[in-house]
């Protein structure tokens, strides 16, 4: 069996303590990190509390599409994503931007919405 990148193997053989994969130190439940990539998936390997955030970092450095109406949109494998985090996607950036304006859009009406409310009560 193959030890994976990520493990230290001790003394005994049959024990393996996973390690960063960036600074080696080894894992424990106190600074485990975790790297979620644009589309929620998870980025190969364990990697340490402050590697992780490094390593979102550059990767939304890196899939940095545009600054829209406040809202960054990125950019993976030909995949448009309003937000970091998504579980959806558009096919071109011409339609991520007519969902942020519509979300935007709501965000007014609702804002409107709520006014409205204040003044009546
Ligand atoms: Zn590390």
């Amino acid at each position: 069996m193959e030890v994976p990148r990520s493990a230290f193997v001790t003394k005994r053989p049959s024990i393996r303590i996973l390690a960063c994969v960036k600074c080696e130190v080894k894992i424990t439940v106190e600074n485990i990190g975790r790297v979620s990539d644009v589309d929620g998936l998870t980025v190969n390997g364990a990697h340490c509390k402050s590697c992780a955030e490094e390593v979102v970092q550059e990767l939304k450095e890196g899939r940095f599409c545009e600054n829209y109406r406040g809202k960054v949109i990125y950019c993976k494998d030909d995949k448009f994503f309003p937000e970091w985090f998504c579980l959806f996607y558009f096919r071109t950036i011409e339609h991520c931007r007519a969902f942020i304006d519509a979300k935007l859009k709501e965000l007014e009406e609702l804002q409107e919405t709520l006014e409205y409310w204040k003044e009546k009560s």
